[in-house]
């Protein structure tokens, strides 16, 4: 580890302060999960880091630390917990986001992680990960997953890096419509939509959100249509200390019999939170008998590009969709 300076602030504009005279060399630290590992496998040096939750208490940096919901809207502070998140009773609208949560990494992990640090935390690609290898989104020259062991890469989107997006909790929230809310500077935070928020190797590959240094989270609001339902799932190798090989979320309602504002959301198959429009699609204003279900759940994928050695996501992610499907329409499994 390198010698570095650690700066608690007392407030929001303190923050400011420190990120404003350095922003490149000024780490923010939040449950410090991410950044601890990264620390040590050597991605990261920061000069200063910042430990954003001392502010949080200050009058400043209320939209840190708190966490509000209606029953068609939700506002999560860049500092509330996964644990805080996941044991809070939100409405039903937003389960998705409670399961997102409730089943992220382990319950230790849960209890330091924030929102924030969830959503902003970097791939888990090994290549990325490993301290003597240069990839793409180290500076090398080449995504080193793309001949290599690809088993937990990109099967949609990818290119020129095969990233997945790490983020349990972005998958849910790009199910609604929202907003990530952001503070370059003390005064008014600027409002960028969550569709726009988070950006694949073709625009970046320095980041995977569009937050520039400097530039603090201050949480996440999202909506979501009267009558809505949501549910969110995972698959993973092991039952604890495992990231998902895939993840989905699903939002919809049914009016009159008829499926209406269905979004559908695969994680860890893409460089960002995918949404599956295909899928979306097929159900849109459509009744929800297994065999649309079961049609939209194929959809999902389609134009999927898996390669060497993942193609299993693709069948994975399709049974996790169909299940989801029948779980937040009501519709039985077909025995
Ligand atoms: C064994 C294991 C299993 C895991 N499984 C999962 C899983 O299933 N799903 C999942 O989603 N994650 C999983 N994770 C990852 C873990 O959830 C994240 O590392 C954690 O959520 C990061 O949150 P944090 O608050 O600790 O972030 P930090 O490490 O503090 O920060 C992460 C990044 O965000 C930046 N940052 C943080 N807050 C802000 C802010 N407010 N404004 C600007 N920048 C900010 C930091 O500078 C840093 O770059 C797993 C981790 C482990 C070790």
């Amino acid at each position: 580890m390198n010698p570095f300076r650690l700066v608690r602030p007392r407030s929001l504009a303190d923050a400011h302060a420190v990120l404003g005279a350095d922003p490149r060399g000024t780490t923010i630290r939040a449950g410090g999960v991410d950044l601890m590992d990264r620390w040590k496998e050597g991605i990261d040096r920061p000069a200063t880091v910042l430990d954003l939750r001392t502010a949080a208490a200050a009058e400043d940096a209320r939209a840190l630390a708190s966490l509000s919901a209606t029953a068609t809207s939700l506002a999560v502070g860049a500092l509330v917990t996964l644990d805080a998140l996941a044991e809070t009773p939100l409405p039903a609208a937003f389960a998705a986001v409670r399961a997102a949560a409730g089943q992220a990494a382990n319950p230790a992990i849960r209890r330091q992680a924030t929102a924030g640090g969830n959503l902003l935390q970097r791939p888990r690609c090994w290549y990325f990960r490993h301290p003597d290898l240069a990839c793409l989104k180290k500076g090398g020259s080449r995504c080193l997953a793309a001949e290599g062991n690809n088993r937990y890469n990109a099967v949609l989107g990818g290119g020129p890096s095969y990233i997945v997006h790490p983020s349990s909790l972005a998958t849910a929230l790009v199910a609604f419509d929202g907003h990530a809310v952001v503070q370059a500077s003390p005064g008014r935070p600027k409002e960028i939509p969550l569709g726009e928020f988070f950006v694949g190797p073709t625009e970046r590959l320095d980041a995977e959100t569009v937050l520039r240094p400097g530039e603090i989270l201050l949480g996440v609001r999202v909506s979501a249509p009267a009558g809505a339902r949501s549910a969110y799932d995972a698959v993973r190798e092991r039952r604890l200390y495992d990231w998902p090989l895939v993840e989905a979320a699903v939002r919809l309602r049914v009016e009159a019999a008829t499926l209406r504002d269905v979004r559908v959301v695969l994680g860890q198959v893409a460089p960002i939170p995918w949404r599956a429009r295909e899928a979306e699609a097929v159900l849109e204003g459509r009744r929800p008998t297994p065999e649309r279900l079961a049609e939209a759940a194929r959809a999902a994928f389609e134009g999927a590009r898996p390669l060497s050695d993942n193609h299993g996501k693709i069948a994975v992610g399709r049974g996790l969709v169909r299940r989801l499907l029948h779980q937040v329409t009501g519709v039985p499994l077909p025995a």
